[in-house]
């Protein structure tokens, strides 16, 4: 059974669970999760992906992705002063993606690094990412990035990226910008929201909904070029939007959505 330190921090019975080696110095201690098993497809994972714990504290979470119950994980997680805990080993597949797609490829967990950072979420009091949280985030892609060969730009997402109709995190607080800064991630500078152009609407149709799908598609959403601006494209948009258009979330796709893509899709680092 978990018992609790003294300070209240979660740590898993020694009995229970063995620990490891973190993958890292950076990382302040290892608790290990029962909740991995073996990586699929034989490639090394290449993507990073992004998570806030949504949950009201930080050991909360922290306990729930080490009990075998939850069976839910994270390789780490990026508490709000800045100390990484590491939970699975990088090598093996952590469950944090659930159904997923981005790319053409659907076994996220396989493809990929989870990290859950710790907010309270959109449920329970979304706030600000604290600084220190966010440097401490930084060096934990560069060292990941560093160790095991450069994770392309573009491939450092957000659970709501691979995940839109289900997922809302790390969320639209979430400071893209910082990270491009220190060149982690693609991102560029949205297009101003008040600018002359086309808006596409939820429950449109036509030639211009199947171009911005395509666009979608092109960047690596999971997206159908129906032409139809249905439930699913708005959920699209409304991930697109948390990730590089944060200064309205509303799935509807304005002028300064699409130029964003039209941007994205220019700047995308190539393979
Ligand atoms: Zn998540």
């Amino acid at each position: 059974m978990p018992r609790f330190s003294p300070t209240h921090r979660y740590v898993a019975d020694p009995k229970v669970m063995s620990a490891f080696q973190p993958d890292s110095f950076i990382v302040a201690n290892v608790v290990p999760s029962p909740n991995f098993d073996e990586r699929d497809g034989g490639r090394p994972p290449d993507i990073v992906l992004l998570h806030y714990t949504g949950m009201k504290t930080g050991e909360a979470a922290l306990e729930r992705l080490c009990t075998g119950a939850s069976k839910v994980s994270s390789h780490y997680v990026v508490f709000e002063d800045g100390r990484i805990v590491q939970c699975v080993p990088e090598e093996m597949r952590a469950w944090h993606a659930g159904v997923s797609y981005w790319a053409g490829e659907t076994d996220i967990n396989s493809r990929s690094i989870g990290i859950e950072i710790v907010n309270p979420g959109h449920e329970f009091g979304y706030v600000d990412f604290p600084l220190r949280q966010i440097a401490a985030v930084i060096s934990l892609c560069k060292s990941i990035s560093k160790r095991r060969g450069p994770i392309r730009a573009d491939r450092v997402l957000a659970h709501s990226d691979v995940a839109p109709s289900r997922k809302q995190d790390p969320g639209e607080k979430f400071p893209w910008e910082l990270l491009s800064d220190s060149g982690v991630g693609h991102w560029i500078r949205s297009a101003p929201l008040k600018i002359d152009g086309v808006t596409l609407h939820p429950g449109d149709r036509g030639e211009a909904v199947a171009r911005l799908q395509r666009g979608l598609r092109e960047y690596g959403y999971g997206v159908e070029e129906s032409g139809h601006y249905d439930d699913a494209t708005r959920d699209v948009v409304i991930a697109f939007q948390r990730h590089f258009r944060q200064a309205r979330v509303d799935g509807v796709a304005d002028p300064s959505t699409l130029l964003t893509l039209r941007a994205l899709l220019d700047t995308r680092p190539v393979k």
